[in-house]
């Protein structure tokens, strides 16, 4: 443990509002910092702490849960971002916690490493990503905190503490995925591996083809994930390209947009016309996101409902895709109950999907208590993911 008793206190700068990224979650905190260093983030624990104030990071705020909030101080590792040393021998690198999860890419392909594994969103802090247990696809893949093998952390008063997986292996796994319980995470000594190169390839098929090939594309692929796209607007909210030449499926709703990735020795291509593309890792995980997906529109169905129109809920396939990705639907579900009888219409081993007469409601994870079932839920990967949101 470091003393850092010598460290003068800091003055706590004055708070303000914060809202996460999708616009869900928002609060007031009496203090708000960014600092640039360690020295000057241990002083603004220490002066917390000695105030009693309750210490909470932000780091790119792309969590939908309430992890973030405090009415204490508030801080952003924004100022604290890069690359600090790189072990090539053992393929280690120290990156500090605010450093987006891209920019680790980047630095990683400069110095020919890659990540063994990521998501498919790459502005996160690594920090924040690791605290929540972020995760891509692959069923023999770790998720990205399995990459962690260090980290430093400022404690509440302002003492400091390294973990080294070498050493305390079990202190690391606690760490691995703390949700900002355990202090603020300073800097993260990450496991990478060679650089590699990954062949993406997009197509379309069918709900009931994609179930069939499930497994075995799962269990073929290095990476395997698709998206329900039950309206043709779906599409848009992922920005997925329109794969109909390459498909035999021609519609558009009531469709799975599918993508396997696989490492290859191939130099990097992108063919528009197969909806093929090879290039560096990193280039080839993130796919992009609108901020304004609907999360901030789902509560208008719900609300209609709570206003007594319980009994013909007006829940079109659209309404319901959108409460399905606010993790709404479930809300939806309790809501509709009685009013008239929810159809399971398809199952599988991890999830379900709903219909109520010709509307559909909605996907939600199948036995939620039994811990072999989340297990195949990580194993089936993307897919899962996508279906519990
Ligand atoms: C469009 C979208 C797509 C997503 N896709 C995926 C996906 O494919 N897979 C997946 O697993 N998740 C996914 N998520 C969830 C999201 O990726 C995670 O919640 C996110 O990675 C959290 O990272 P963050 O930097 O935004 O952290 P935040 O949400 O800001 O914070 C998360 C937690 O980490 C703590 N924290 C942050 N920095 C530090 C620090 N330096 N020290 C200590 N604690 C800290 C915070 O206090 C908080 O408790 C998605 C989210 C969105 C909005």
């Amino acid at each position: 443990m470091t003393d850092v008793t010598q460290l003068p206190s800091a003055r706590l700068p004055s708070g303000g509002h914060w809202r996460n990224w999708v616009g869900n979650q928002s609060f007031v905190a009496r203090h708000k910092a960014e600092p640039s260093s360690e020295d000057e983030l241990v002083s603004l624990m220490r002066e917390a702490s000695r105030r009693n104030l309750t210490i909470r990071v932000a780091g790119s705020g792309h969590s939908f849960t309430p992890v973030v909030a405090t009415s204490g101080l508030l801080m952003s590792l924004k100022n604290m971002q890069g690359l600090v040393s790189a072990d090539l021998d053992r393929k280690r690198v120290v990156v500090r916690a605010g450093t987006r999860i891209g920019d680790i890419g980047r630095a990683l392909k400069r110095i020919g490493l890659s990540l063994a594994n990521q998501g498919d969103i790459d502005t996160q802090a690594i920090a924040g990503a690791l605290s929540t247990g972020t995760h891509g696809t692959g069923t023999q893949l770790g998720c990205l905190s399995s990459q962690a093998v260090g980290m430093r952390l400022v404690q509440r008063g302002g003492s400091i503490i390294d973990i080294d997986d070498d050493r305390d292996t079990e202190t690391m796994a606690a760490a691995q995925v703390s949700i900002g319980m355990l202090g603020v995470i300073s800097t993260i000594t990450l496991q990478a591996v060679s650089a590699y190169n990954l062949k993406e390839t997009l197509w379309r098929e069918d709900f009931d083809s994609c179930m069939e090939r499930h497994d075995e594309l799962a269990a073929n692929n290095r990476h395997f994930s698709f998206f329900w796209c039950p309206v043709a607007k779906s599409r848009h909210l992922y920005c997925l390209p329109d794969v109909t030449s390459v498909s035999k499926i021609k519609r558009e709703h009531d469709v799975c947009e599918m993508k396997v990735m696989n490492v290859t020795d191939e130099p990097p291509s992108s063919n528009e016309m197969t909806f093929e593309r090879v290039a560096y890792s990193s280039e080839i995980y993130p796919i992009e996101y609108i901020p304004e997906l609907p999360w901030t529109r789902i509560r208008h169905p719900c609300r209609k409902r709570e206003r007594g129109s319980a009994t013909n809920p007006r829940v079109d396939a659209n309404q319901a895709y959108e409460l399905h990705l606010s993790g709404g639907i479930s809300v939806c579900r309790r809501r509709l109950g009685h009013a008239e009888p929810v159809l399971r219409a398809r199952e599988r081993d991890n999830f379900c999907l709903w219909r109520s007469g010709n509307r559909l409601l909605g996907l939600s994870p199948r036995r939620r208590h039994d811990p072999s079932a989340v297990q195949g839920a990580t194993a089936l990967g993307k897919a899962s993911f996508q279906s519990r949101r």
